[in-house]
């Protein structure tokens, strides 16, 4: 093994520091370091394993990783001596590298509780296996990252079976015109809080039946929150019968005070693209025509020392401005409560750069959720192969979900 794949020891430190020297499989959680022998001495049995691995023919690969990548922080698992030299034998068998990153984050999670930095339970969505249904081929599974990006082409369908099969963990609503159809499906979803827990949901001609790890329930009992949108906001000045103020609360689904809470956490993150962003009062002057006196949203774009009107920017501006709301929206909540954020691009959403700069927003430790990205299109930036990415391709019934290789 090349030495300049090996973790530094500087990165060593920092991985077991996270863990609070304690192993991070989520059944074993002994800790690493303790008394030597010796009065001064301290004796250590943690290691720091690699996820992606260190070696080409190791377990799990290496996941197009460059050998800088792969003595990252992020491709470190800390573990005890046992659980390090377990998750690489059998090349890796049943530890693939996104239930490793899982247990780095649920274990990282619960140290921060331990801490107490935060107040709410950690909350993980691991995967996502079809079954049955009527756009894809049997048994499709999603593994789902920090951050997940699904993108299909044609099939818009595709996407948005997915979106709604993992919004029925909080409502069944998103299956409603499935069942009117009466549609026969059935999928699982797994999720960590930080027990693992599999939600089965099956329709046999519109009835459904769910379950939880194999107890029969109406709906999934473990609460969460599942904030979803679609990056599209369509705000026509003149013809509008409403102005910013209620077009953003009924987008985002919050009061005035709400929306006037997160306007003002607007531009604090090094990630925003906004730097400024604030409601006031416009009255029409006299050319404005149909323009309606209400309250409008003034938008200050990083790099930029004027306000303008949200209606005057571009439609990638416009989503920028929409999805920072939402990043704040979802973060103050997921602070409390365990949070899932999916959302929906549109082709016109935003260019590869500024996705790229959302994607490792999302990927940072500001971000304290997981997000589900669907977009017509791939992109080409480079962050998204750091994310679990997909690809839907083939008919309806015969769509496949396939991992999208680096
Ligand atoms: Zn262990």
């Amino acid at each position: 093994m090349s030495k300049r794949k090996n973790f530094l020891e500087k990165t060593k430190k920092i991985l077991a520091g996270r863990a609070g020297y304690q192993c991070s499989h989520p059944s074993c959680n002994i800790i690493t370091i303790g008394a030597g022998e010796e009065a001064h001495t301290t004796s250590s049995i943690g290691e720091a394993a690699h996820i992606y691995s260190a070696s080409l023919d190791g377990p799990r690969g290496q996941g197009g990783l460059s050998d800088d990548e792969l003595r990252t922080l992020d491709n470190g698992l800390w573990a005890c001596k046992n659980h390090a030299r377990l998750i690489d034998t059998n090349d890796g068998d049943g530890f693939s590298a996104e239930q490793l990153k899982s247990w780095k984050f649920l274990h990282e999670e619960k140290i921060k509780t331990h801490q107490g930095r935060i107040q709410r339970k950690s909350f993980w969505l691991s995967s996502l296996i079809i079954n049955q249904s009527k756009v894809f081929k049997n048994e499709q599974t999603i593994y789902f990252g920090k951050v997940t990006f699904v993108y299909g082409g044609e099939n818009t369908s595709g996407k948005s079976t997915i979106l709604n099969f993992i919004n029925s963990l909080t409502s069944y609503e998103a299956l409603k015109s499935r069942v009117d159809n009466n549609q026969s499906f059935n999928y699982e979803l797994e999720f960590c809080n930080p027990d693992t827990n599999i939600f089965s949901v099956n329709s046999n001609r519109g009835v459904i039946s769910s379950t939880l790890n194999d107890n029969i329930v109406n709906f999934n009992p473990i609460p969460m929150a599942i904030y979803r949108f679609d990056l599209e906001f369509r705000i026509n000045l003149y013809s509008s019968e409403l102005d910013d103020q209620d077009a953003l609360t009924n987008y985002l689904k919050i009061d005035k005070i709400k929306l006037a809470g997160l306007l003002n956490n607007v531009g604090r993150s090094k990630y925003s693209q906004v730097s400024k962003a604030y409601i006031d009062f416009q009255e029409p002057s006299e050319d404005d025509g149909e323009f309606k006196a209400g309250y409008y949203l003034n938008v200050i774009l990083k790099g930029c020392d004027f306000a303008l009107n949200l209606a005057s920017l571009s439609s990638g501006e416009k989503s920028m401005v929409l999805l920072e709301l939402i990043i704040e929206l979802v973060q103050t909540y997921a602070k409390y409560t365990q949070s899932l954020l999916l959302v929906n691009l549109q082709s016109t959403s935003f260019h590869d750069s500024t996705l790229s700069n959302y994607l490792k927003y999302f990927m940072s430790g500001e971000v304290d959720f997981q997000t589900v990205i669907t977009s017509v299109t791939k992109t080409n930036c480079p962050e998204v192969k750091l994310t679990n990415c997909y690809s839907l391709v083939g008919k309806v019934q015969e769509v496949v979900i396939s991992p999208v290789e680096h």
